[in-house]
């Protein structure tokens, strides 16, 4: 019921074409009713008493009547896939819209796999339900009440013969529907299953070649086929049975009007052309029955695609979780860490008791070990996650205090793994400032080192890169990565081990374009090597979450501790290179 209600939110926009579809259904079912009474009259008024006179006329108001019928379903049939589709759209985009807007917390721990068949396959359940289930539930009601009043009216003795195989029609395609209902829910995972083995081969496709597991790999996916073909034609059998057996039911009613009913016109208590009638409305109310079980299926698969898609819905997005409302005009660069910890929502400790501070155009280093918890410090500052206990202060406020979105219009990060949208390398550069001239553009991308290398390539900034676009190398993305974060021209900028993909060479040349940009602005770094890290104003050794050394170069040298360990490592390993 709750989801029913939800749903008619979104419905309730369209309120007035509803009530007109409504109207519609209604008028055209209830001519539909009045058809077979026009039929009779021109058999029993007309024919049989030989009133030709009248013929014209009653011909004349058939036409009439199935003319506005059909008029009337011309209106439905356009007005309810419009609505449907209105209502499904405003549901995938708000869906979407939403999506965009949920946490990193949230998306740490949703299955993308799950979003996308929410925002596609539960959609179109919706849209099913919305565009033939709703009207058809409307009009299947109406038709069956109509027929059985109108038949046993007419005459109630014909009309329980007639009917007498209504239960077991009714009772097989209930059967029928519960038969086929866990069929088709099979049928649909085995489908999400065999899709999955292909994307997972077609992803990992150069580790199957190098691991010659080609024939494992067919084999696998033969199974998943198989399994597949196997549940489709279990369901095939179910239809083949069940489809003859009804109609074999629904033709035994017209045999039995056949044969009662004839059997009273012969006797003359009954007349040909409420004979004829009644077979017509018989042949109504088959098909209502027929498909109530389609219509049932519809109903509950919509109702459970609905849930799925409100579960999403309800979620909380970051912005409602705790959105400040200072406004962040300008800054100064001024970061600091007060005592913070932070544990992921699975309950791993990351950070324990961190504190730092950053003076405005300082560049702090973060060196420590994987999974000491560099990145997941760094992501605390633009509040991809918010600390669990302490303070992050930027200018003197909390950051929680600020604008989410100004805040994050402040910062610019280029994370661990860089992506890149399937678009040109211009259009990835300037992601954040769709509206920057191409000698901005250029700017940053020469204080990134790529451009020499943008420029050699066959349309230059106009190249498409990314999925099916031009193949970039590690070391190339973390540079169009860097220029992309340049271009915002962020008074915070941090960089999460973005020259790690790069050969010491080309680090080398970043480090020295860095240095004139870094001047002016906060800067975080982490980075493997030390000498990427050496000119720092200030280096943070973390272990296991834990802060353990602070200081310069020279000065974390001197104490000779994990930072001086780790220093006279690299040395070392870079003698035997040379
Ligand atoms: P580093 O960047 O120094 O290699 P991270 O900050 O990525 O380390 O990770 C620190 C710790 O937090 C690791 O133990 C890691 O397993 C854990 N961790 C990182 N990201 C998540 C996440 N999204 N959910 C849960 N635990 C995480
Ligand atoms: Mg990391």
């Amino acid at each position: 019921m709750r989801t029913i209600r939800k749903l008619m939110q979104f419905v309730g926009r369209y309120w007035l074409w509803l009530v007109i579809i409504l109207v519609c259904t209604l008028a055209a079912n209830a001519l539909g009713l009045y058809l077979p009474k026009v039929t009779q009259r021109i058999i029993d008024d007309s024919i049989v008493v030989k009133n030709y006179a009248l013929l014209p006329y009653l011909c004349i108001l058939l036409f009439g009547v199935v003319l506005l019928k059909g008029f009337l379903n011309f209106t439905t049939m356009f007005l309810s896939p419009f609505i449907a589709q209105r209502t499904t759209y405003d549901i995938r985009n708000r869906l979407f819209d939403h999506i965009q807007r949920l946490s990193f917390t949230y998306h740490d721990q949703a299955e993308t796999g799950q979003l996308l068949s929410r925002s596609t396959a539960d959609v179109d359940a919706l849209l099913a339900f919305l565009g033939d289930g709703l009207t058809n539930v409307v009009s299947n009601v109406l038709i069956f009440v109509g027929v059985l009043v109108l038949c046993i009216s007419m005459n109630w003795q014909l009309a329980l013969v007639s009917l007498s195989t209504m239960p077991f029609l009714i009772f097989f395609v209930f059967r029928y529907s519960r038969v086929v209902r866990p069929i088709y829910t099979d049928i649909q995972d085995q489908h999400g299953k065999m899709t999955s083995t292909i994307q997972q081969n077609l992803m990992g496709i150069r580790v199957v070649k190098a691991f010659a597991r080609e024939e494992f790999e067919i084999k696998k996916f033969a199974y998943e086929s198989r399994t597949l073909l196997n549940k489709v034609m279990t369901s095939v059998r179910v239809n083949a049975f069940y489809g003859p057996l009804m109609d074999f039911i629904a033709a035994a009613g017209t045999t039995f009007i056949l044969w009662y009913g004839g059997m009273q016109v012969v006797n003359g208590n009954l007349k040909v052309g409420e004979f004829v009638a009644f077979n017509a409305y018989l042949g109504m109310i088959i098909w209502p029955v027929r498909i109530m079980g389609w219509v049932v299926n519809i109903v509950q698969n919509a109702i459970a695609s609905a849930d799925r898609i409100f579960e999403v819905l309800d979620t909380y997005p970051e912005t409602h979780l705790k959105d400040g409302n200072i406004e962040m005009t300008e800054c100064h660069g001024e970061v600091e860490f007060k005592n913070v910890s932070f544990t992921y929502n699975d309950g791993s400790k990351a950070l324990s008791n961190i504190s730092f501070r950053a003076e405005p155009g300082e560049m702090v280093a973060f060196l420590g070990g994987t999974g000491s918890g560099k990145s997941t410090l760094i992501n605390l500052i633009p509040r991809f996650y918010d600390a669990t206990e302490g303070q992050i202060y930027i200018d003197g406020h909390n950051i929680q205090d600020y604008k989410l979105t100004s805040l994050r219009s402040f910062v610019g990060i280029v994370a661990q793994e860089t992506f890149l949208f399937g678009d040109t390398v211009r259009g990835n550069i300037a992601y954040a400032r769709p509206d920057a001239t191409l000698e901005e553009v250029i700017e940053v991308a020469k204080a990134a080192n790529i451009h020499d290398f943008i420029i050699s390539l066959p349309e230059g900034y106009e190249t498409k890169i990314g999925e099916r676009g031009v193949n970039l190398s590690g070391g190339q993305k973390q540079r169009i990565a860097i220029a992309r974060a340049l271009l915002m021209n962020p008074p915070i900028l941090i960089m999460d081990d973005s020259t790690s993909a790069v050969d010491t060479e080309t680090e080398a040349m970043i480090q020295k374009a860095l240095v004139s940009l870094t001047e002016s602005r906060t800067t975080f770094v982490i980075a493997q090597r030390i000498s990427t890290i050496q000119r720092a104003d200030k280096i943070v050794v973390l272990d296991k979450g834990h802060v353990v050394e602070t200081g310069t170069h020279d000065e974390l040298v001197e104490k000779n501790g994990l930072y001086n360990e780790i220093y006279n490592m690299q040395l070392r390993s870079q003698k035997k290179a040379e």
